[in-house]
């Protein structure tokens, strides 16, 4: 029961928040772009658990990157743009 092959390579696998010192699943996919950086069909994502949508948000609104918001299920990737 106790594999110890259950947990190699699992973790990687789920998506979690990109919020510094989070472990939580991500459930919000923020898509941004600087433009100073970036083309601007461009799209970088951070993920984000329910807690920290909020807050990485508004670091990329502040700034003016912040191009969308979108739950983690429906979150398809643009070409072009990069996973995190
Ligand atoms: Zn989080």
């Amino acid at each position: 029961m106790n594999s110890p092959d259950f947990f190699s390579g699992s973790e990687a696998d789920i998506p979690t928040c990109s919020a510094k010192g989070c472990r939580d699943a991500a459930v919000w996919v923020l898509a941004w772009n600087n433009p100073k950086l970036h083309a601007p069909e461009r799209r970088k994502t951070w993920l984000a658990c329910e807690e920290h949508r909020e807050h990485l948000s508004q670091f990329l609104g502040v700034r003016g990157f912040l191009k969308d918001v979108v739950k983690f299920d429906e979150w398809e990737q643009p070409e072009g743009s990069e996973r995190p």
